[in-house]
């Protein structure tokens, strides 16, 4: 079948007329680059379930297109589960993987349907003690990555050396262990870590299912799939390669599932905001944006990321140039030591590959609003078009 010609919503003329129908800051989502990403790992991890983390950019038009390509969610809070219940999302699609759970946020996500959720200590699993019926259980292991942008090991995941241990609690409380789950990092530069914790876990299951604590039929590779930034990384069949070769050493009847993030919205959306006005200082043009370090560049903190940043306008000489945020802070600047053409108040800057960790993590600080998010290249039937700042929708 022929897909649809779609609009490149990345184009200058677009980025013009979308800023003109919407408004500034904006940050333009495309959903066809959406599905492409979801191809492009199927196609370097097939036999891998696709579940898609939220967290980066939890909004319906991403949660519609993953649908689309056969993809399944991961989700972590509460709110996330309200999102997938409110988009009439089936139950079995999805997938609960907080370590650490209010009796409220297990409550929402089992009403909602979900069955598989994650821990990582032994109070937690007592949490599931009283649900044997409802609830399965990934247990999260730990291995510490300091090469990565994020090291997501640190703060949750147990020690493999408490692994079998942590399968007896559950086993004795009737907890049913399905396997498990693990997060090499954010943003890895190649798949060694993911290497090395595959083929723990596979001995570490092997052992567990020896002891009889479990079913262990299912192994969690968690997310971590790194896309170009300012720095370009390996590409994704690259990155996977030693990675789908590890699985293929995996038990036929395990089944393996993954959850990305940052490489599934990362590349799928690009963030525009207008000069608000200028000033000439030491040298350098400074000129003064409505979204900066506190809106949807707050990645540039928070998840130590650094968008590749032009303007749409042209102009041979190029000035040093200083690109801030809106707000009073000082530190609310977004590039220093640009060289840029000379802008004028009403001029249309542009960030790259702003999907993952920026929107979502955007605050309103000084009162300056988050970028409304415009969704593009939607497929007939899916719900919602724009989305304001705050998460009505
Ligand atoms: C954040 C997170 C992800 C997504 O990670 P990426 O690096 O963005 O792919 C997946 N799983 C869990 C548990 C997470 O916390």
């Amino acid at each position: 079948m022929r897909r649809p010609p779609f609009i490149d919503p990345f184009q200058p003329a677009e980025v013009r007329r979308l800023v003109k129908e919407f408004g500034s800051p904006l940050l333009i989502l495309d959903c066809e680059r959406v599905r492409v990403q979801m191809r492009k790992l199927k196609k370097a991890l097939p036999q891998v379930a696709l579940h898609y983390a939220l967290k980066p950019l939890p909004h319906p038009a991403v949660v519609a297109a993953v649908l689309a390509e056969d993809g399944y969610l991961d989700l972590a809070t509460s709110g996330e589960v309200q999102l997938a219940r409110r988009l009439g999302v089936d139950p079995a699609r999805c997938i609960h993987t907080h370590p650490i759970k209010r009796p409220q946020d297990i409550a929402n996500a089992l009403e909602f349907g979900v069955r598989l959720f994650v821990a990582d200590n032994p109070d937690e699993i007592r949490k599931f003690a009283q649900l044997t019926d409802r609830a399965e259980l990934l247990l999260r292991v730990s291995f510490r990555s300091p090469g990565a942008m994020v090291d997501l090991s640190r703060k949750f995941g147990c020690d493999p050396e408490d692994l079998l241990t942590l399968a007896r609690i559950a086993a004795d409380l009737g907890v049913r262990v399905r396997g498990l789950s693990f997060h090499a990092g954010s943003q890895v530069r190649d798949a060694a870590k993911h290497v090395e914790a595959v083929g723990a876990c596979m001995k570490l299951m092997a052992r567990a299912r020896r002891a009889g604590l479990g079913i262990f039929d299912t192994l969690d590779i968690g997310g971590g799939f790194p896309i170009d930034y300012t720095e370009p990384v390996q590409d994704i069949r690259r990155f996977c390669a030693p990675l789908r070769a590890a699985l293929a050493q995996l038990p036929r009847r395990v089944r393996v599932i993954a959850e990305p993030g940052r490489y599934i919205v990362g590349p799928a959306a690009i963030g525009v905001a207008t000069v608000m006005g200028r000033a000439r200082r030491e040298g350098h043009w400074w000129y003064y944006l409505d979204d900066g370090l506190y809106g949807a560049w707050s990645g540039q903190l928070f998840d130590k990321a650094s968008y590749p940043v032009e303007t749409l306008r042209d102009g041979a000489e190029r000035l040093p140039s200083v690109l801030a945020g809106p707000t009073c802070d000082s530190i609310d600047v977004i590039a220093e030591n640009l060289m840029l053409p000379q802008l004028r108040e009403g001029d249309l800057i542009v960030g790259r590959a702003m999907g993952a960790y920026t929107w979502a993590c955007a605050t309103e600080f000084n009162f300056f609003p988050k970028p409304a998010v415009v969704a593009v290249n939607r497929r007939a039937g899916d719900a919602g078009s724009v989305m304001h700042s705050g998460l009505q929708f």
